[in-house]
């Protein structure tokens, strides 16, 4: 293998986030506004040129693709795209963050083309208030998803909930037990300041990641911190007994940019060096003009100016107009 992808912090880069889709059937309250401009199809990235993007990077070192979006499953090409990423040999690990609504009929073809492990978003288990939070979401069809999930084998299954003060604080533990009961484990995500949303005010809305745990040891008693990581920002803990793991993702109270391995492809093919940042390497530029031999010159030089940090901030007005859609969650 020839030198690894390094950025000038030191820190390895070895895992890759993908938004497959800008699109999707939801409008989640904290992710996008209501009314949505998507870029015209021709825009995106083909499912060859995503091939070779991640064949380029697994030879020096790429080792974890998670394909998110948007709504990924509303790519027509998906299970292909996954077929053809899981028979590139050196990729350990190729994980889908998915809002479920496909799901129920898309789980076993993802599975049998060799997808690994699998996100669902739920940040809801009550019909009107889930309908409430996506905007137009179905709590049943996304049931229906996990419920085809949970019975496949695979490597690791995941729940995501984004918890919003009077929203859903309340169903912390509920959710917890529901992923459990389904074998997967839960992880709860701090909103990130993405994008101008007009719902709500994100700082008042902030549930930090010290009350969801002190909220599940109570229910629960003590919680174990595990000494295991997803390979992703998530800390996990444990209940004693239990052998499913509750995850914390905090950009806001436990900044986790000191240890970040990750760079995101947004769906027309930047390639951004920060989630919270805006400077970003056009891939698809270099790829179409230069071929796939400019792919990894233009990318080590790029990681030299991979920030140190998010810089989130929620006390000023938004710093970055790009919502977690085009970001690639
Ligand atoms: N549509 C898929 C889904 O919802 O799982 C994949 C893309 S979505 C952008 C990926 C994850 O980002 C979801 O778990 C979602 O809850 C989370 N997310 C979206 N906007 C966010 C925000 N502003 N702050 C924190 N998490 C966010
Ligand atoms: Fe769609 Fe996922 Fe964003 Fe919700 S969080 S609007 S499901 S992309």
């Amino acid at each position: 293998m020839s030198e690894a992808l390094r950025d000038a912090w030191g820190r390895s880069i070895t895992y890759l986030r993908i938004s497959l889709t800008d699109r999707c059937d939801f409008r989640c309250v904290y992710c996008m506004g209501e009314e949505m401009r998507f870029l015209p199809r021709r825009e995106l990235l083909s499912y060859e040129e995503i091939v070779t993007v991640v064949r380029s990077l697994v030879a020096v070192g790429l080792r974890k693709v998670r394909l998110t979006g948007g709504e990924p499953l509303l790519r027509r090409d998906i299970v292909d795209l996954v077929r053809a990423l899981a028979a590139l040999p050196g990729l350990h690990e190729l994980a889908l963050t998915t809002n479920g609504s496909h799901l129920a009929e898309l789980a076993r073809p993802l599975w049998e083309a060799g997808l690994h492990s699998i996100n669902i978003s739920l940040d809801s288990l009550q019909p009107e208030r889930f309908h409430a939070l996506t905007r137009t979401g179905r709590l049943a069809d996304v049931q229906a998803g996990i419920f085809a999930a949970a019975a496949l084998p695979f490597q690791r299954r995941r729940l995501n909930a984004v918890i919003l003060r009077g929203r859903n604080d309340d169903e912390i533990v509920d959710l917890a037990e529901f992923a459990q009961a389904q074998g997967f484990d839960m992880a709860y995500i701090e909103e990130m300041p993405l994008g101008q949303i007009a719902e709500h005010d994100r700082a008042l809305q902030q549930v930090a990641s010290d009350t969801v745990l002190a909220r599940l040891e109570q229910a629960w008693g003590p919680l174990q911190p595990l000494h295991w990581s997803s390979g992703g920002p998530a800390r996990y803990f444990q209940r004693p007994g239990s052998a499913h793991r509750i995850g914390l993702i905090s950009p806001h109270s436990h900044n986790f940019c000191d240890a970040c391995n990750r760079v995101r492809l947004t769906a027309e093919g930047r390639l951004l060096l920060c989630l919270g940042q805006e400077d970003a390497l056009d891939l698809r530029q270099v790829l179409r003009s230069e071929g796939e031999a400019a792919i990894l010159p233009a990318l080590r030089l790029a990681l030299q100016r991979k920030p140190a940090g998010h810089g989130f901030n929620l006390e000023q007005p938004v710093q970055l107009q790009r919502y977690m859609n085009m970001t690639g969650g």
